[in-house]
């Protein structure tokens, strides 16, 4: 028998970013003993490398900014295939979400007059982001951080114990959720540094684990992004939606190889940096797809006159939704037009004196400095697109954050249907602070409505303990896979066959390549010993990795239009029989291989279609859609 030390708890959040946190503070507020669990340092998740800031509509630039703006922008973003529900709640919430990180100790960057400043973002009418420079994910954390040391501190006084009521597990990653019948038991998980394991015994789970894009080679992504909370809920019984958007950020650094794929922030642009191609042309204006028409500047001095004036200018097209931007990036590169090393300019030293964008953009000036000896503020940036995010996840209920498992939940990245087909920059951020509270305070109540704590079976965590060993076994001779081998020859596929454009045949390869894949990880074997040892933890992650790019696959080949995060060479239109649709994954409890059915969205309540002028609407309903909204009655 393996020895498996136990911890009892209320609530178990798994991810430390800035979902994992709101929620955990919320569930310990909500009087739960609370465990948060991270794969990372704790203060080391995604949450803390994001620069450009977070979308709420206060309005302190521009008063015009409301809930209602914020809400279309974020639905046009996401060419309309959002759950509404979650994209009103985030518009309308957010902004009380960041006003309450400054009762925790934030401070945000301010207006002249002393209000939280707000700065332009990709697909966002009116200045909306609040910042703190160019590190506003670190400022967040370090304010999350703060008030749970904060809160213990009051656990302490009470109960003579800091971690009587919430404490943080570091560098520990859960590779099982344990249920009981149907509903959720525990999560299995192992120490990063002695390799020894853990059982939570718990009712309710909130997964918090941030996105997937270490199955793709060019990416914005660090180590830690294996999905595996989307694996972890397909096995435990938990849909995923979504799954074929990925976003490719348009601007991520192409030079050197060492470096190909960090982020370059948007906020670059939204300061007034512009996209050229190799002969000095703005390529941007020759890019402004049809449902964006007339919303967007067509001549250069107007989308200039932008900046400072935007009641008499529309926005620059430099700012079009990532999805846009993207792939009007990757056509120039392909129609010759690109820089030297694969990519586009992105110009920001010929618009800002050098002062200024040492202030705004002090991370990226030197990010480029140390990384490509490039100096930002008197030479173009070289950029590229770079996977940065998915918008597919768990299938959740936009009030509470429940899957479809009991005592199941989601929040930020991990979690589907808030932004659709295509994120909006920004609106992680604030989808984090929203809906980790709205998860911390659903597996509060859950818990309030349970009778009787679930068990858990020795068998099941016998299982478990011998499921993650398993790669010290080795296979008979010749049989053992390298595991770094099948992580690179995933990567490879998932970039080049199901990347930013994708075709049917390219599609197929990849879940070929996949199912031969999942065939050999059968046998990925690793020397040594359970301390630290980063070749059995990607064994373990390559289970994750291989079953969520399956879904991204076969999601892909499924849906037969282009939209958002999705572009199909062979179905280059957008569709609109298909904006209603979801494909909804599923898998068995051992994460055998990917089902994916099409599913519809409920329909959008109708005063939030109100919202929308009946012909943009018509750009993405159908006829039979529409039959109903009160233009076409009257
Ligand atoms: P994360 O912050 O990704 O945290 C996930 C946590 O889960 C980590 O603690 C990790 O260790 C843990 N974890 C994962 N798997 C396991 C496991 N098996 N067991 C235990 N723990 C696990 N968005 C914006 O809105 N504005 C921006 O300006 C912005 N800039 C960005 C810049 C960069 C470089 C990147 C990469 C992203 C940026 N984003 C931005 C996106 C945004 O940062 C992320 O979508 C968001 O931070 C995700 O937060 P999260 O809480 O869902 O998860």
């Amino acid at each position: 028998q393996v020895q498996v030390e136990r911890f009892p708890y209320d609530v178990v959040v798994i991810g430390a970013g800035g979902a994992g946190l709101r929620a955990a503070i919320e569930a310990r507020e909500q009087g739960k003993r609370t465990a948060i669990v991270s794969k990372s340092l704790f203060g080391k998740a995604h949450t803390v490398m994001a620069e450009g800031g977070c979308a709420a509509s206060m309005g302190n630039v521009n008063a015009k900014d409301n809930w209602q703006v914020h809400f279309r922008d974020t639905m046009r973003g996401g060419k309309f295939l959002n759950n509404w529900r979650m994209a009103e709640l985030h518009a309308k919430e957010a902004p009380d979400r960041v006003w309450e990180l400054e009762t925790y100790g934030a401070l945000f960057d301010r207006t002249k007059d002393g209000k939280i400043s707000q700065r332009n973002f990709g697909g966002h009418t009116y200045p909306r982001l609040a910042h703190v420079g160019d590190r506003t994910g670190l400022e967040m954390i370090r304010t999350m951080q703060q008030k749970i040391v904060s809160l213990q501190q009051e656990d302490f006084e009470e109960y003579g114990d800091y971690e009587a009521m919430l404490k943080v597990f570091p560098e520990c990653t859960v590779t099982e959720l344990i249920k009981d019948n149907d509903r959720i038991a525990g999560a299995f998980a192992y120490w990063r540094d002695s390799g020894k394991f853990i059982l939570f015994e718990t009712p309710a789970i909130v997964l918090a684990t941030g996105g997937i894009g270490k199955s793709f080679k060019v990416t914005s992504n660090s180590w830690e992004y294996t999905g595996d909370g989307h694996a972890l809920a397909l096995r435990a019984g938990a849909t995923l939606i979504n799954m074929e958007f990925v976003q490719f950020h348009p601007t991520g650094m192409v030079w050197p190889p060492s470096v190909k794929g960090i982020l370059v922030t948007e906020g670059v642009r939204g300061d007034g940096g512009v996209l050229k191609n190799s002969t000095g042309e703005r390529f941007m204006f020759g890019y402004i797809p049809d449902v964006f028409k007339g919303q967007y500047a067509e001549t250069e001095q107007e989308a200039d006159g932008w900046y400072n004036d935007q009641d008499n200018h529309r926005r620059t097209p430099d700012l079009l939704p990532r999805d846009e931007v993207a792939r009007a990036i990757n056509t120039e590169v392909k129609e010759g037009r690109g820089s030297p090393h694969g990519g586009v300019f992105l110009d920001i030293a010929s618009r800002l004196p050098a002062e200024e964008i040492r202030r705004r953009l002090p991370s990226m000036y030197h990010q480029f400095k140390e990384l490509a000896d490039v100096d930002i503020t008197a030479q173009p940036m070289e950029v590229g697109p770079t996977c940065h995010y998915v918008m597919g996840g768990v299938e959740v209920d936009p009030d509470t954050a429940s899957s479809v498992v009991p005592g199941l939940f989601a929040a930020g990245e991990v979690a589907g249907g808030m932004h659709g087909s295509n994120r909006l920059g920004g609106n992680s951020l604030s989808d984090l602070i929203v809906f980790g509270r709205r998860a911390g305070l659903g597996a509060a109540q859950y818990l309030d409505s349970l009778d009787q704590r679930p068990k858990i079976s020795e068998s099941d965590v016998d299982a478990a303990a011998h499921r993650a060993v398993a790669p010290f076994d080795w296979p008979s001779e010749g049989q053992a896979e390298n595991p770094y081998t099948i992580h690179a020859e995933l990567q490879q596929s998932m970039n080049d066959l199901v990347g930013i454009i994708r075709k049917e045949e390219e599609v197929q390869q990849a879940l070929d390549k996949l199912a031969e894949l999942k065939e050999r990880a059968r046998f990925v074997a690793v020397e040594g010993r359970r301390e630290f040892n980063p070749g059995w933890h990607l064994c373990l992650d390559l289970r994750n990795m291989l079953l969520v790019s399956e879904c991204v696959a076969k999601a892909a080949l499924m849906r037969t239009e282009s939209r958002g995060g999705h572009t199909r060479d062979d179905y280059p239109a957008m569709d609109n029989r298909w904006r209603n649709k979801l494909l909804v994954c599923s898998s068995d409890e051992h994460g055998t291989s990917a089902e994916v059915v099409e599913k519809p969205q409920e329909p959008m309540r109708s005063d939030l279609l109100e919202l929308f002028e009946l012909a943009e609407l018509e750009k993405y309903f159908t006829d039979e859609e529409l039959a109903q909204h009160p233009g076409r009655v009257a």
